[in-house]
This record gives C-alpha cells, structure tokens and sequence, in this order.
C-alpha cells in the first residue's frame, strides 16, 4: 500500500532545497543557489538577482532577525569571555573595557553580513517570501 504523505515539500511538489548549502552558501556572502555569485552589493544590501545564475534575491525579508541572532551571539560570547576572564585574573575595570567593548564591535559588524547571508538562504531554502515564484502579500511592501 502506498505511503500518504500529507502537507510538508513532499506534498508541494517542488523540489526540495537543501537547507543547510543554502545557509552556508549565505554565511560565505554567495548565492543560496548556484554558491557562485556575490549576494550583496553592499554591507547588508542584497544583489536584486545572481550575476551568475540569475536566482533572485529581493524576495527576502531577513528584516531584523539577523541584528538579533547577532545580539545573541556576541552577547553569548562577549558575556561568557568577559565574565572567565574576570574570576580568573586581576584586570582593572578600564582593561576589561579595553578588550570587551572594542570586540563587541568588531564581533557584530564581522558577523551581521554572514548571518543576513544564512537567514537569506534558509528563507530561499524554505521557498519563503516569493522565493518559490509566488507573490509575497506583506501590506505596504512595494512587491504586494
Ligand atoms: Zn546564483
């Protein structure tokens, strides 16, 4: 007898996108499809579409997700490190500040390119937001 699968992409009919190349595709600033074409254009502007397979990018609605998984992370880290090294050593106040706040910085803006990347290519993976060719109805978006 044959196996009833209801809902999911098994049911949608579209091939399915493998998530996790998609992700790290986005993390390394490349196309979610191809991994060959640049995906922004600037620090978090996307490309409108791949220079090299023309998959198009202005789909995405990452929006905000990516500032907070960054917040997060670094808060994660930053928090952890500053917190061992404090019950560890003798550093003065001004030498934690010296270290901490200097590498939150340089934390948040190295990552939040990559992370917009990953969120762009797991909305992609999921056909999220006219990713799969449909229109995306998001009130007062240009798009709808
Ligand atoms: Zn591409």
């Amino acid at each position: 007898m044959q196996q009833q699968v209801f809902g999911g992409e098994q049911h949608s009919g579209r091939a399915t996108r493998p998530l996790w190349t998609a992700m790290k595709r986005g993390f390394l600033c490349r196309c979610p499809n191809c991994g060959e074409g640049k995906l922004f254009r600037a620090f978090t502007k996307t490309f409108d579409h791949c220079e090299a397979c023309g998959e198009e990018f202005h789909h995405h609605r990452a929006d905000d997700l990516p500032a907070y998984l960054v917040i997060v992370i670094v808060g994660h880290v930053i928090l952890g490190g500053f917190m061992g090294v404090e019950a560890t050593s003798t550093l003065s106040m001004w030498q934690h500040l010296a270290i901490w706040a200097p590498l939150t910085i340089i934390m948040s803006l190295a990552l939040l390119q990559p992370i917009k990347g990953a969120v762009i290519g797991l909305q992609w993976a999921y056909y999220m937001h006219g990713f799969g060719g449909e229109v995306d109805h998001i009130e007062g978006h240009p798009e709808t």
